[in-house]
Formats: structure tokens, sequence, C-alpha cells
């Protein structure tokens, strides 16, 4: 890495450190996920303040320091705040966050990932759609970067064709199973039709397709419990923030 480098970075974590600064996680576009230290940025009046904000995006000089941590030495925003004070969008906003991090591996740049957590968080934070939308479609992409895109089309057991009736996702099946073999895993969620073309499309269709469907709470509600499911059985711990997501819709 060069002793100095401007790219675009997104905040996905931060903590605060010694007297005034903080240590973020930042997603970068072409350097990928990377360690970094903002000096000062707690200091009324610094220039930094703003730009070390959650899930907010910029452009950041960052600079090679004496240890692990990069520096930001300047940072000028590079996309419209992103509002999340409703605490839903906050939640959503951090599961995104947390998935990421948990995810990806440091300094291995992928700028679809980075796109794709960008357009994530944006979605989050505008005012016109449930943001647990955003977060069943982004939760869906970064499943099947893991490498676990469940089966959806025929029994994840069986392998038989599934026919248009209600089925139940197995998590540790990876994907639907049909009444016979549906036994076999108690902890399945049962999916009723308009679920499963739902989960088809957030799966394997486009952005624009998605945006167009029309999702009602319940469908969300078991999207969720679908995708909470994976993420237990594919990622060794619970990710925090969703049992926070959970917490608030009680
Ligand atoms: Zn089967």
């Amino acid at each position: 890495m060069p002793g100095s480098f401007t790219d675009e970075g997104i905040v996905l974590r931060r903590v605060d450190y010694a007297e005034a600064d903080r240590i973020l996680t930042v997603l970068t576009r072409e350097h990928g996920k990377v360690g970094v230290i903002a000096r000062g940025a707690r200091r009324s009046g610094s220039r930094l303040a703003g730009r070390t904000d959650l899930f907010s995006r910029s452009r950041m000089q960052l600079a090679a320091g004496r240890g692990e941590l990069l520096v930001l030495a300047q940072a000028e925003a590079s996309a419209p705040p992103r509002r999340v004070g409703d605490p839903r969008r906050a939640a959503c906003a951090a599961v995104m966050a947390e998935l990421t991090d948990r995810v990806l591996e440091g300094h291995h740049p992928d700028p679809a990932v980075f796109d794709l957590v960008d357009r994530a968080l944006a979605e989050v934070a505008g005012p016109d759609r449930d943001p647990r939308a955003a977060l069943v479609r982004f939760a869906r992409r970064m499943i099947a970067r893991l490498g676990y895109a469940p089966q959806l089309h025929e029994c994840a057991s069986c392998g038989h064709r599934l026919a248009e009736q209600p089925a139940a996702f197995s998590a540790a099946g990876g994907g639907l199973l049909c009444p016979r073999c549906r036994p076999g895993d108690p902890a399945a969620v049962e999916c009723p039709v308009r679920v499963i073309k739902v989960l088809r499309v957030a799966s394997e269709g486009d952005a624009e397709t998605w945006a167009r469907l029309r999702l009602d709470p319940p469908t969300l509600a078991v999207l969720e419990m679908v995708i909470e499911r994976e993420l237990e059985h594919h990622l060794d711990r619970r990710l925090r923030s969703w049992e926070v997501l959970r917490a608030l819709e009680r």
C-alpha cells in the first residue's frame, strides 16, 4: 500500500478512542475494508467530525500510520447525508454495516460490493419505502456472496422440482423443502406461495424488479425470519444488530 492515497469510503463502525479521536472501520472502493484513526474528530469544530458519522460516504485521504490503522488526513462528503434518525432505519442500516463487516476480509477490494453497500444504505435512508425491503435484498446478495445461495426451485433435499404450493425454508438444508422432505428439518420456516415468489426475485432478480414489488409487512416478516436463520447457520455467531432490530419490532 502506498504511503498515502485517496478513495471513496463508507463508515461501517466507529468507536471513540483516547481524548478526542475515533477509530473507524471503513469500506473503501479500491482498497477494501480498512481500519482508520480520525484524530481529533470528537473536538468541536473538527473538519473530520461530520465525515466520521456512521454510514456516511466521503472521499477520504488516507495515510499509512505507525501501526495497522490508516490515518484519516482529510475527507469530503461525496454523497448526501444518510438520515437514519428513525430507529427502524437506523437498526436496518446497522444490520447492513455489521453484516458487511463480518463477511468481508480486510484489504480485499471489491467495487461491486462497495456499490451494493452504498446503494443499500442510501435506500434505507430514503423516506418512501420500508427500510426492511432494502435490508432483505441486501442480505440476500451478501448471503449469495458468501457462497450460500439457496435452492428455490427444486427441493434442497431430494431435488424434485417444487410445485406451486407452500414450502418450508430450511437454512441447514440450503433452501426450500418439498412436503415429503419437510419433516427432516423441524426448524424450517413455512413460506406461503407469495413469499416464495418474492424470495426468488430477491435472490435472482435485478434491483429494478425488486423496487417495483409491493411488500406487505407479513411477507417481509417471513423473509426476515428466513434470513435470520440463514445467518445464524452460516456465521458462527449472531449479529448483535439483528437482535436490536428484532427488539424494535416486538
Ligand atoms: Zn424433497
